[in-house]
């Protein structure tokens, strides 16, 4: 039995993947001390580890302090959520002793706890692994779209973060990458090696687990009778970044009154009445149980969330991918890639457009092919068990009690 710290921050999309290899780690006798915030305790205490938190409203206060608009400004804003994190922990561990650490690849600070700690160190990763080379290539390009006085302030205050970082907590930020993709040892990365762009980038000390499927945490308030034997297209732009009235009133021009039953989720954004007449063939709700409605579509309408994309493609169904903001744009590009749908941009679509795409996607035979090679790819995975066996075996490499 070993003693583990986790470190996440506070976010679904980074959390759930957790919580069946947490509970696996605690059947199999280790115990787990998790840091997240608040909101998550339930979730996490139901796995049996210890929950700790940090202050959820300083860790995003911190965040966005760094600036919202370009992804360097970004990395300053993880840099920042360290005075967040870093004493809150430590001040709740003194004294304990911890055989090894778990963190998140982007929030908590888990690369620089693991120093302090001196700790051996597992990276979870939640959404497509990046590695060191790549990563450096997207920020230089990243930087040429910044105009030059802002990215000057932005590599200034870098700078003098990683200058305080060491002293206050006496450990070096090599760079933006240790930042924003806390690498370790070893990382556990939630979806396949078919799956992740350029896989031949990553060696052994990766590990491509497979996506976490489940219903667990989300509740069903949508009659599945209404679809069994229609196979309906389902739309929905996730949790986030759904108030979209004028896109949803454009499926309504693209799908309404044809042959296609269509569900749509819109979440909670945008006002029902906003949508004006909803045609017959729609079904419209705030929240679906996704996972269960995509057992029956014929076709995934989505923003191309990890989540969203992982469900379709698990469950066999071919996406449309409209891409909204943060790693969407590389989830879109990469299901483009291996043929299991397309891609459409927001900005310039039309009802034709979304309408072509989708006969395009439904009659096309490679498309299908595509999405049953992923289909399989992620129903073979190990997922949780695989999870747990790479870290037992870190373990025995690193000499930690078994
Ligand atoms: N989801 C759901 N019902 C809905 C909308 C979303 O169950 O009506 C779930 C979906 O199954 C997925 C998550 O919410 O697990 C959305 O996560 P994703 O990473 O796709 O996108 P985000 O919401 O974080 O942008």
């Amino acid at each position: 039995m070993a003693r583990v710290l986790f470190i996440n921050a506070g976010s679904e999309g980074h959390i759930n993947p957790t919580i069946d290899v947490v509970q696996e780690l605690i059947s199999r006798g280790e115990e787990v001390v998790y840091f997240s915030i608040e909101d998550f305790r339930e979730r996490i205490e139901k796995t049996g580890a210890a929950v700790r938190t940090i202050d959820g409203q300083k860790f995003i206060q911190a965040f966005l302090s760094g600036g919202r608009k370009y992804v360097p400004e970004r990395i300053n804003g993880l840099l920042h959520t360290a005075d967040a994190v870093i004493p809150s922990v430590l001040e709740q561990i003194k004294g304990e002793d911890f055989d090894y650490i778990i963190h998140d690849s982007m929030f908590g600070c888990g690369y620089l706890l693991a120093r302090i700690l001196k700790l051996p160190a597992i990276c979870s990763c939640t959404s497509f692994a990046q590695s060191k080379a790549a990563f450096n290539t997207m920020l230089e390009q990243l930087y040429t779209k910044i105009p030059a006085e802002r990215a000057k302030k932005i590599q200034d205050e870098f700078q003098s973060l990683t200058v305080s970082v060491k002293e206050k907590y006496g450990v070096e930020v090599p760079s933006p990458f240790e930042v924003f993709c806390n690498p370790a040892p070893l990382t556990i990365v939630y979806t396949t090696r078919q799956f992740q762009p350029n896989s031949e980038e990553f060696d052994q000390t990766y590990k491509f687990v497979g996506p976490s499927i489940s219903s667990k945490f989300k509740q069903n308030n949508f009659d599945l009778d209404a679809i069994k034997g229609r196979n309906p297209i389902y739309i929905s732009l996730g949790t986030v970044f759904n108030r979209a009235a004028d896109f949803y009133k454009l499926c309504f021009e693209a799908f309404g009154n044809s042959g296609h039953t269509v569900v749509m989720s819109i979440g909670n954004r945008t006002p029902l009445a906003d949508l004006g007449e909803i045609p017959p063939n729609f079904m419209v709700k705030n929240y679906v149980l996704q996972t269960e409605v995509l057992k029956y579509a014929k076709l995934f309408i989505t923003h191309g969330g990890m989540n969203s994309t992982h469900e379709g493609l698990y469950f066999g169904v071919p996406l449309i991918v409209i891409p909204q903001s943060a790693d969407q744009p590389i989830i879109a590009g990469q299901v483009a890639k291996i043929g299991a749908g397309l891609t459409l941009q927001m900005e310039s679509l039309t009802a034709n457009q979304l309408h072509d795409a989708a006969e395009f996607v439904l009659n096309d035979l490679s498309v299908h092919k595509a999405v049953a090679a992923m289909r399989e790819s992620f129903q073979k995975s190990g997922r949780n068990h695989q999870a747990v066996e790479e870290i037992f075996d870190f373990k025995r490499q690193n000499n930690i009690s078994l």
